[in-house]
């Protein structure tokens, strides 16, 4: 599966915590670690701390993300930002369908498939979150679930440029909980994004990053990211110490 040609990426979501004093002392410390890192890094604080990251991360190896993004280009919809907007601030990623904004913001399959394509339209690399609760799960439909969520951006988008994005499973009862997936878990459902992508484009679905979000710790990262179709994390909780982030960084490979 040309698992050489995908370079890790790990990505720190802040969400909504800090001020700028903390962002910055936070953002330096990662870039002072993140030379001779294997893999790619990025930070996605909030909105208002973008333009202070791109400022202190530049001609870093550390890029940055927005934790989401308007469906509209432009327009008079007060309070939204738009993709154009996170390109300008300095912005190379954005999580779309981040489960929080699924469950509290009202972001349906259709919308997150659209705010991808209004990410994409911009030029930016959308990060597609994907994931099941605890309830799908025990009922057996996670499969189900997160094919389900890929299936309605791939309708929109099409496969290549779903393969040119990069996906993260988060299974909705591993964030924020301390409950992480096993190993064998998120390999599980990590193969099986990878084969129903590869159904429409085996040299697409071989190349993109599929990331692991939910709990990932330093004391837990090395084993999930050995897994053979996991490709880095998407970190919560554990991107807001820039230590135990940089510890995380350093696990993959
Ligand atoms: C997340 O917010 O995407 C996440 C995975 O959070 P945590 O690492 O805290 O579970």
């Amino acid at each position: 599966m040309q698992a050489d040609k995908r370079r890790p990426l790990v990505a720190g979501n802040w969400k909504m915590h800090g001020n700028l004093a903390e962002a910055r002392e936070r953002a330096l410390a990662v870039r002072a670690g993140a030379n001779g890192l294997a893999c790619e890094l990025a930070l996605v604080p909030p909105f208002l701390h973008v333009p202070l990251l791109a400022e202190l991360l530049r001609d870093s190896p550390v890029a940055v993300g927005a934790q989401d993004v308007s469906e509209h280009a432009s327009g008079a919809y007060t309070g939204e930002v738009s993709a154009g907007m996170l390109v300008d601030a300095g912005c190379r990623y954005v999580i779309v369908g981040h489960s929080e904004r699924r469950a509290l913001f009202g972001d349906t399959d259709a919308v997150v498939a659209a705010k991808f394509m209004a990410a994409r339209a911009a030029g930016l690399v959308p990060v597609l979150c994907v994931g099941e609760t605890l309830a799908e799960r025990e009922a057996g439909a996670t499969g189900n679930v997160v094919l389900r969520q890929l299936d309605a951006v791939l309708a929109v988008a099409g496969s290549a440029a779903v393969c040119a994005a990069v996906l993260a499973y988060e299974p909705v009862w591993a964030i924020g909980t301390g409950l992480t997936a096993t190993p064998a878990q998120a390999q599980e459902v990590h193969a099986l994004l990878r084969a129903h992508l590869a159904r429409k484009d085996s040299q697409g679905a071989a190349a993109v990053r599929i990331l692991y979000g939910g709990s990932v710790k330093a004391g837990n990262a090395g084993e999930i990211f050995a897994m053979p179709d996991v490709d880095g994390g998407l970190v919560g909780g554990a991107s807001l110490d820039a230590r135990e982030f940089l510890q995380i960084c350093a696990q993959a490979r």
